[in-house]
């Protein structure tokens, strides 16, 4: 089973990525983690990765296929793949389906996690942490009992925001996204294999939706 997970910053996609790693034993692919991984394994792919990153140029699509090709291929033990940040373009798009085909694998479905954008702004600004202790905030869904105190430790006056959760980084992030992956939204759409889910929801609601929805292939 491959499936690819599509969602914007704040979606909740690595949450639900992580429970499908840990109840359905399926990897992860992330290209970031990837990376990173192939700069210390010493492979020459891994050299060829290495020597791109420090001449501080782009990772080609040819090196991340290469790298998926390595982990389809090797990997015996899971039940499956989950493609998290890639394919981000068409082309990509095109490169995994080839892929995938020449190792006799195919792509399952595509989850889309479809969110309100004022929704998401507003989940996403409304969330602060305390900075004694840890504990997590949001305005509308999750206030402390008394405002301004931490109801874990008790602390006054010591609650913070992540600096990238202004409304402004958050747009910002949106567009990039949409702008990214609106075309694969049409081309997974054409191909049939495109299913949404209302990314909104609880986690346990969303995570119910995507089992539905890789029950249902
Ligand atoms: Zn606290």
């Amino acid at each position: 089973m491959n499936i690819i997970l599509i969602g914007p910053p704040g979606a909740g996609k690595g949450t639900q990525a992580a429970t499908l790693v840990k109840d359905r034993n399926m990897i992860q692919l992330s290209t970031g983690d990837m990376l990173r991984a192939a700069r210390t394994s010493g492979t020459e792919l891994g050299k060829m990765v290495a020597g791109v990153m420090d001449r501080g140029e782009l990772v080609t699509d040819e090196i991340v296929i290469g790298l998926i090709e390595e982990q389809l291929t090797s990997s015996t033990e899971s039940t499956g793949f989950i493609f998290d940040g890639f394919p981000r373009t068409l082309a990509q798009a095109d490169a995994l389906s080839n892929l995938l085909s020449k190792v006799d694998q195919k792509l399952d479905t595509v989850i889309q996690m479809t969110v309100d954008d004022e929704a998401l702004v507003r989940r996403i600004t409304g969330r602060f942490t305390c900075g004694v202790c840890g504990q997590g905030y949001h305005e509308d869904f999750k206030a402390p009992i008394i405002k301004g105190k931490c109801d874990n430790c008790g602390e006054v006056g010591a609650f913070k925001k992540r600096a990238d959760d202004n409304e402004d980084a958050l747009k910002t992030r949106l567009m990039a996204y949409y702008k990214d992956t609106s075309p694969l939204i049409g081309y997974y759409y054409a191909k049939q294999q495109l299913q949404q889910i209302n990314g909104l929801n609880s986690i346990d609601e969303v995570g119910r939706d995507i089992s539905e929805a890789i029950s249902s292939i």
